[in-house]
């Protein structure tokens, strides 16, 4: 790989609010105007050794695409197998929800059992490249876990701040990776407030949903891997259990840096959020056509990772559902369940609440004529099923 990792690394970085540019060789957080700041790469540069039929037979992991990712010290590159999940075609689930043709990406078998091990990968990654000395995370639970582990590689100690209600098995896999786990009566955006304060006290870098810029580019190769595995195509429709949204944002923003190397034309999936009915911001926010959502109050579902109350990427997820023509559902907790086995028995995947979620929410988009009967889908099931067991639906 001595070609990519000359040509591996951003050459600055972006405020998606503004477009101001900055200095990506340092550890930062948001842009001053308190926005995510996007990685932008030299895709010019990278294109002639970047083909899609370059990459075919490189590792099969997140690092077979280096050159769109920010670390640039191959020793930096910590692995734990994260990426290059299996697309299941899943026929008997298609019939069941009346679609043409459907597909599982399941993300359940990421390390740390959920697409968090992405996202955290590439933080954790460039954060220890950086010089960071110590890591903070308020989660729900699975990016608690992911930090934990990646922490773990790098050698890094990791503070996870995450509400009391989160689910065992992922609260004794937190501890066996060897983080401090601070437990607390509230929600993940109570949980964020304790972070800030050890970032102030004791000089821990966060490494909170799009507070910095790597998590992104981690959960964006969730895009680069749909075209590769749909042999060079998209599909249709993409329907994602959406909490702070950072696959969405990653995945629309992979399909513009694709269509600039050659890899895909100007078409675009329809993007589907889907949230739970007792935490649903974005889609309240999609549905009265504004920019910003407000936050949810009283936040309540099994779902873990969907029971956050507001997100500071809100206005790129709203404009990636808008720009491409997708939209939003609501799915109750029991729903969730009932996909749960009904994926399990279709299938053999043992789903997280978040990809019944997803599931659940197809008939409802195809009665607001969203999703066609003729739509390619595919869904993502973003967790293991094992790391909810003892969970049960609220509504
Ligand atoms: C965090 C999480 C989500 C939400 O992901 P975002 O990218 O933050 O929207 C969905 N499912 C599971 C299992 C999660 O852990």
């Amino acid at each position: 790989m001595n070609d990519t990792d000359r040509m591996a690394g951003a050459t600055h970085l972006e405020c998606t609010a503004t477009g101001e540019h900055f200095d990506s060789e340092q550890l930062i957080g948001l842009s001053p105007a308190g926005k995510p700041l996007f990685a932008r790469y030299d895709l010019d540069a990278v294109r002639p050794g970047f083909a899609m039929a370059d990459v075919a037979n490189r590792r099969a992991d997140l690092w077979r695409y280096a050159e769109v990712l920010p670390v640039r010290d191959p020793k930096a590159r910590i692995a734990l197998g994260e990426g290059w999940t299996p697309m299941i075609d899943a026929p008997r689930t298609a019939t069941r929800l009346g679609v043409r043709k459907l597909w599982i990406k399941d993300e359940g078998q990421n390390p740390t059992g959920s697409f968090k091990a992405r996202g955290l990968c590439l933080a954790v990654s460039r954060a220890f490249e950086l010089g960071a000395e110590a890591l903070a995370i308020p989660s729900a639970g699975n990016a608690g876990s992911a930090a934990a582990a990646y922490g773990a590689a790098a050698g890094l100690p990791v503070h996870v701040v995450v509400p009391t209600d989160t689910p065992a098995p992922i609260l004794e896999e937190m501890r066996a990776l060897g983080a401090d786990v601070q437990l607390l009566d509230g929600l993940i955006s109570d949980c964020g407030r304790v972070v800030r304060q050890g970032v102030e006290q004791h000089g821990w870098f966060d490494l909170s949903t799009l507070k910095e810029p790597y998590r992104v580019e981690g959960k964006k190769t969730m895009g680069y891997e749909l075209a590769e595995q749909l042999g060079g195509r998209l599909p249709d429709a993409i329907v994602y259990p959406t909490g702070g949204g950072t696959g969405l944002i990653g995945m629309w923003k992979a399909f513009d840096e694709m269509e600039r190397l050659g890899w895909i034309g100007s078409e675009r999936p329809k993007m589907f959020t889907v949230q739970a009915a007792g935490c649903a911001p974005m889609v309240r926010a999609w549905e009265q056509g504004v920019d910003h959502a407000e936050m949810w109050q009283g936040a309540t579902t099994y779902a873990s990772g969907l029971r956050v109350p507001g997100a500071v990427g809100d206005f790129l997820i709203l404009r990636a559902l808008r720009e491409s023509g997708g939209g939003a559902a609501a799915v109750p907790d029991h729903l969730m369940a009932e996909w749960v086995a009904k994926i399990g028995k279709d299938t053999g995947i043992f789903a997280a609440p978040e990809g019944g979620a997803v599931a659940a929410a197809v008939p409802m988009l195809m009665d607001k004529g969203l999703i066609s009967p003729d739509d390619e889908v595919v869904l993502f099931n973003t967790g293991s099923g094992l790391k909810y067991v003892g969970m049960t639906p609220i509504d």
